[in-house]
């Protein structure tokens, strides 16, 4: 029999009335009621946190990251539910700390289990049909909510309520559940990362979002307190000119990767040339985060700079910059 290990986060699949406390794991399992019987899954419960996702900590996610490996190694598929808040960040980094011989599939809900429509039980049994199908493996991390199956790197949360909140943005689903059998349309180009990447938590990677007007004051204060920088810059990686010379002292210390707040889409590297242009900004050592959003251009350059990336004297400019090119295709070795 398909063996599939669930570990459940909390979220609001689990938030029952709404005030702090979540259910157990077993309480959140027990809402599929014949779905897992009816299925022919062996299902093993890990209750691992109990939390909204806001409150999840990288000390939870590199623990969750170890046990999924190790689940991974019986030969065991793995489901992740979680709340939404924060899923598609559980997902990437899974994707990019896990090796994938099983399929690893993140879940949620969107409504309240005691309201009516919750959308957790079929999110669940759903999440379990694409775990325990070996035609979803080497897909990397998959995210299936509404019973559509994205792919982790792809993935954001859209909508404060939809219960179709999930969207991949310039590429859309890899496929769906139908009649709880999962049906997958198209395959990624490689794999997220190369691996084996690893996780330290006391890395500090800080993510400033520029607006209109910004004088920079945020960049000041990054000083020596982080070992990192993402900018959600504007557009398809602009900055105004005064930020400029800041943001080149800064890449001489610590990486600065220049994402967009924009919500798709890929930075440029060539289109724009003037003072505050993506040109200009990589030409004073800024590294494209290309197609990735800025809350997971963190977590790649957190799992970068925790594999070696950084050194007393620096940091491997050169690996970093390839390793975000791999994730848009253009370093694939
Ligand atoms: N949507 C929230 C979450 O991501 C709900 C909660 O606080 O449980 O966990």
């Amino acid at each position: 029999m398909d063996r599939v290990t669930v570990f459940t986060l909390g979220g609001t699949i689990s938030a029952r009335g709404g005030d702090a406390s979540r259910m157990t794991g077993t309480e959140v399992l027990a809402g599929l009621g014949a779905g897992i019987a009816g299925g022919g899954l062996d299902v093993e419960l890990r209750d691992f946190r109990r939390l909204p996702s806001s409150s999840l900590s990288f000390e939870d996610l590199a623990a969750l990251a170890d046990e999924v490996r190790e689940t991974l190694a019986t030969g065991s598929g793995v489901v992740v539910v979680q709340g939404t808040d924060t899923l598609e960040e559980t997902a990437f980094l899974l994707d990019l700390l896990c090796e994938t011989p099983r399929p690893i599939v993140v879940t949620g809900a969107m409504r309240r289990p005691d309201l009516p429509g919750a959308d957790g039980p079929a999110n669940l049994a759903a999440a379990l049909a694409v775990a325990a199908d070996p035609g979803c493996a080497g897909l990397g991390v998959l995210v299936v909510l509404a019973d559509e199956i994205h792919a982790a790197r792809l993935v954001r949360k859209t909508h404060t309520t939809s219960v179709t909140t999930f969207a991949s943005p310039g590429a859309g689903p890899l496929g769906s559940v139908v009649e709880g059998e999962p049906r997958i349309l198209l395959r990624p180009t490689g794999t997220s990362a190369i691996h084996p990447l690893r996780f330290d938590p006391a890395v500090r990677v800080a993510l400033v979002t520029l607006s209109l007007g910004d004088r920079g004051e945020l960049l000041e204060d990054l000083d020596t307190r982080f070992d990192g920088l993402v900018l959600a810059a504007f557009g398809a990686g602009h900055v105004p000119t005064w930020l400029v010379d800041p943001l080149e002292r800064l890449a001489g210390r610590i990486p600065v990767v220049l994402a967009s707040r924009t919500g798709a889409g890929a930075t440029l590297t060539r289109t724009y040339r003037g003072p505050g242009s993506e040109h200009e900004l990589l030409h004073r050592g800024l590294i494209p985060a290309g197609p990735l959003d800025p809350a997971k251009a963190r977590l790649l350059l957190h799992t970068l700079l925790s594999t070696g990336a950084k050194s007393p004297t620096g940091y491997d400019r050169p690996g970093i910059t390839a390793a975000f090119a791999h994730v848009t295709g253009a370093g694939l070795a």
